[in-house]
C-alpha cells in the first residue's frame, strides 16, 4: 500500500481529464491521473476517431456508386474490412503509450486501475491511496443497462469498432447516432441484412425531424430496415443454428397495438445503440458526499460539485447541460482547470451552440435550437426550410440525391437560433453556423461574408 499527496487527482484520461490535468500540472500543481482502461479515453480509442476512419472508407465507396455514369465506371470498389480495421488500429494502437509518455513528460503521475473514493478527497486505486486537495471526475459515459433477458449476447460500440469482419445480419437496438452511423457502415461494407429497431416514434431525436425523415429515406435506400415503435424484449441464441446466431423478440411500443411478444428478427450480431449514461456508479460518490443523478455529477455553473466543493466534474460524467460530445468535454476540461487554478470565475457559455453530427453518408448536422423547442420558448422566428436541395450544384456535383436544410432566424433581431443540414457538406457548413451563433453574428452579417466558391460554405448565403 502506498500513500501519496497531490494537489489534484484526475479520474479518467479522455479529453476532459487530459486537458485539465495538463493545465494544472503546467501551473506547478502536483497532479495524478487514473484510468482503468488504456490511456486516451473514448473519443480517441473507442469513439469519434476510430469511427471516422471507418467512415472514410464508406465515403469512398458511396461516392464511387454515386458517380457511376457521371464519369466513373469502376463498379467493383468494395470495403476490405480487415484492411480497414488494420488501418484504424494504426490510429488507436500507438495512442495509450504516447498519452502516458505525454503525462510523464508533463510531470503528471499516471495510475492504472479503477478508482473510487474512500473519503471526501481520498481516492483508492489498486493498492494506492491518493489524498488530494481537489479531485476532478472525468470518467465519461458507458452504455446504459438494457435490463432484458439475453443482454449478455448484445455487443457494445467498443466491440463493433474492433470487428475484424462484418457479420451478414446485424440488428441495432436504438435509433441514436451510433446506430445510424454503424448501420450505414455495415451496409456499405456488404452486410446483407441491417436493421435498426427503435422504441420511439422518432429516431435521432436531437435532430430536426424533417431532416431525419430525409436521412431515413437515404438509410432505407441503402437496404437498411428501420423499425419504429418497436421494443426489443429479449435476445436468445438460436438453437436451430447451433447457437451461432440470435433470435430477437420484439413487441410494438405504440399504445394502439396489442404489445404481444413475437420473434421479430434473426441476426448474427445484436448491437447496443440505445444510449449511454454517465460512468459514475462505481466511484463510491456517496462516501465523498458527491451528489449525482441520471445525468452525472451534479455541478454548479463552475463545474464544481454542489455538495463537495473539493470535487469538480467535466465531460460526459458531469450534469453540465452540455451535450455528451467531445467538444463539450474539451471545453469543460478547460473551464474546470481554470476554476481549480484561479478560483471559481469561469462558466460555460456556449450559447447552446455545440454542433453535433451524425456521420452517415451524407452526414446530418445540427446546432442551436430545434424548431419545436424554439416554438415552445415563445420565440418569434422565420424558418428557411428547403426539403430538397439535391438540385443544388454542390449536391449534384457529387451525385447526392438526398440533401436539405432548415435555418431558424429570430424575426426581431435576425439572430440565428438554429441550423440543421443534411447533405454532402453538412459537417463543415454546420461549423460556420456554430461560429455565427457562438459569436452572435446575425443572419444579415453572415450573408455578407465572402466565402470561396464553389464550396460548401458558399451555399450558406442561400440558406439565410
Ligand atoms: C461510438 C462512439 C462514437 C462517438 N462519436 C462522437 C463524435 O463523432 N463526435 C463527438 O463529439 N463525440 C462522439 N462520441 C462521444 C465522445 O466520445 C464523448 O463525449 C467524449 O469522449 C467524452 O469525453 P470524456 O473526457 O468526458 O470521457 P471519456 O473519453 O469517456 O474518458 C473517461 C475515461 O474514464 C475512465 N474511467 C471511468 N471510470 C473510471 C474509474 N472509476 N477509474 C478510473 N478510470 C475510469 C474510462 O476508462 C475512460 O477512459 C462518441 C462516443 C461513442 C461511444
Amino acid at each position: 500500500m502506498t500513500n501519496s499527496k497531490y494537489d489534484l487527482v484526475v479520474i479518467g484520461t479522455g479529453v476532459a481529464a487530459s486537458h485539465a490535468a495538463s493545465e494544472c500540472s503546467s501551473a506547478g500543481w502536483k497532479v495524478a491521473i487514473i484510468d482503468y482502461r488504456p490511456f486516451g479515453g473514448t473519443c480517441a480509442l473507442r469513439g469519434c476517431d476510430p469511427k471516422k476512419v471507418l467512415v472514410s472508407a464508406e465515403e469512398a465507396v458511396d461516392w464511387n456508386y454515386r458517380m457511376q455514369g457521371k464519369g466513373v465506371s469502376s463498379k467493383d470498389i468494395r470495403i476490405n474490412w480487415s484492411d480497414l480495421a488494420q488501418f484504424k488500429r494504426s490510429f488507436t494502437d500507438p495512442l495509450p503509450e504516447a498519452r502516458e509518455e505525454g503525462f510523464l513528460k508533463d510531470g503528471i503521475t499516471p495510475f492504472h486501475g479503477r478508482a473510487h473514493f474512500i473519503a471526501p478527497t481520498t481516492i483508492k486505486v489498486q493498492d494506492n491511496v491518493l489524498t488530494s486537495k481537489y479531485v476532478l471526475i472525468a470518467t465519461g459515459a458507458k452504455p446504459a443497462k438494457l435490463n432484458m433477458p439475453g443482454e449478455e449476447h448484445i455487443v457494445i460500440s467498443d466491440q463493433f469498432l474492433e470487428l475484424d469482419k462484418i457479420p451478414p445480419r446485424i440488428l441495432f437496438i436504438g435509433g441514436g447516432y451510433i446506430s445510424f452511423e454503424f448501420a450505414h457502415m455495415a451496409a456499405h461494407a456488404g452486410a446483407a441484412e441491417v436493421s435498426i429497431v427503435h422504441r420511439g416514434i422518432r429516431p435521432l431525436e436531437n435532430f430536426d425531424f424533417d431532416l431525419v425523415k430525409k436521412l431515413m429515406q437515404r438509410t432505407e435506400d441503402l437496404g437498411i430496415n428501420i423499425r419504429l415503435q418497436t421494443q426489443v424484449n429479449k435476445v436468445e441464441q438460436n438453437p436451430s443454428d447451433n447457437n451461432n446466431s440470435f433470435l430477437i423478440y420484439t413487441s410494438s411500443s405504440s399504445s394502439s397495438s396489442s404489445n404481444q411478444d413475437n420473434t421479430g428478427y434473426q441476426a448474427d450480431m445484436v448491437v447496443h445503440g440505445a444510449g449511454r449514461v454517465p460512468d459514475v456508479s462505481e466511484l463510491d460518490l456517496e462516501t465523498a458526499g458527491v451528489q449525482f443523478g441520471p445525468k452525472g455529477v451534479i455541478v454548479n455553473e463552475y463545474l464544481q460539485s454542489v455538495s463537495n466543493p473539493t470535487v469538480y466534474a467535466a465531460g460526459d460524467a458531469a450534469a453540465s447541460g452540455n451535450p455528451p460530445l467531445t467538444p463539450s468535454a474539451e471545453h469543460e476540461g478547460n473551464i474546470a482547470a481554470s476554476n481549480l487554478l484561479n478560483g471559481n470565475h469561469k462558466i460555460s457559455d456556449t450559447k447552446g451552440a455545440i454542433p453535433s453530427i451524425v456521420f452517415t453518408v451524407p452526414p446530418m448536422a445540427a446546432v442551436g435550437l430545434q424548431e419545436e423547442i424554439a416554438k415552445k420558448q415563445g420565440l418569434q422566428f422565420r424558418t428557411n426550410y428547403e426539403a430538397d436541395t439535391s438540385s443544388w450544384y454542390s449536391s449534384r456535383r457529387v451525385g447526392e440525391n438526398f440533401s436539405a436544410f432548415k435555418v431558424l432566424i429570430e424575426k426581431s433581431s435576425n439572430r440565428i437560433l438554429g441550423a440543421h443540414i443534411v447533405g454532402p457538406q453538412a459537417e463543415e457548413q454546420i461549423n460556420i453556423f456554430a461560429f455565427a451563433i457562438q459569436r452572435g453574428i446575425s443572419s444579415e452579417d453572415l450573408k455578407e461574408i465572402i466565402f470561396a466558391y464553389p464550396t460548401g460554405s458558399s451555399d450558406i448565403s442561400s440558406m439565410l
